[in-house]
């Protein structure tokens, strides 16, 4: 946080995406700062975060939003990807119970990471493809609720949620500090 030219105040919060591979995270991610979807993801490369302006109640927040470079499918995402962070959404995949079950995984890495209160987004992505749901909203809803999280369908393919999603968490985070 620092003083901006008018006198105001700027806002900067560190927000990771965390959550099995191929999941959606880095579509997530260019959704919601670039309005892209890409098709054939590779893996990421170079960039680590990308930083995104919001307005809440008239202020311009930014968020600086962290993707993990493929790192998870080694299980090696390290401590300097969390340090810092006041903000995560753990996205797993609608399509693919797998990726449900690890969010435990993923929550206790966080909680083991960051020792300040972090606002948390439980995402279930990919909610375009229903025909070949494997979870079901309430099974999200009751681990989300379980676990003390916001929880939100998305989906990156066709952009439903994903603003809400991102903007939730950073209002959390905002009213946290503010
Ligand atoms: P990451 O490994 O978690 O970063 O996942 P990616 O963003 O690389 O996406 C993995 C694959 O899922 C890619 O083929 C994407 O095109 C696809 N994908 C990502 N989000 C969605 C979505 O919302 N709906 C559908 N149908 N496919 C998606
Ligand atoms: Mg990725």
């Amino acid at each position: 946080m620092a003083d901006d030219e008018a006198g105001g105040e700027e806002y900067l919060f560190k927000v990771v995406l965390i959550g099995d591979s191929a999941v959606g995270k880095s579509n997530l991610l260019s959704r919601f700062a670039r309005n892209e979807f890409d098709q054939n993801s590779k893996a990421t490369i170079g960039v680590e975060f990308q930083t995104q302006a919001v307005e809440i109640d008239g202020k311009e927040v930014k968020a600086q939003i962290w993707d993990t470079a493929g790192q998870e499918r080694f299980r090696a995402v390290t401590s300097a990807y969390y340090r810092g962070a006041v903000g995560a959404l753990v996205v797993y995949d609608i399509s693919r119970k797998t990726t449900f079950e690890s969010v435990e995984r993923w929550l206790n890495e966080l909680t083991m990471h960051c020792d300040t209160a972090v606002a948390k987004m439980l995402v279930g992505n990919k909610c375009d493809l229903e025909d070949i749901r494997d979870v079901s909203i309430e099974d999200g809803k009751s681990l989300a609720e379980e676990k003390g999280l916001f929880f939100m369908e998305t989906s990156a393919l066709d952009a439903t949620n994903v603003q809400e999603a991102f903007e939730v968490v950073i209002r959390e985070i905002y009213n946290n500090v503010s």
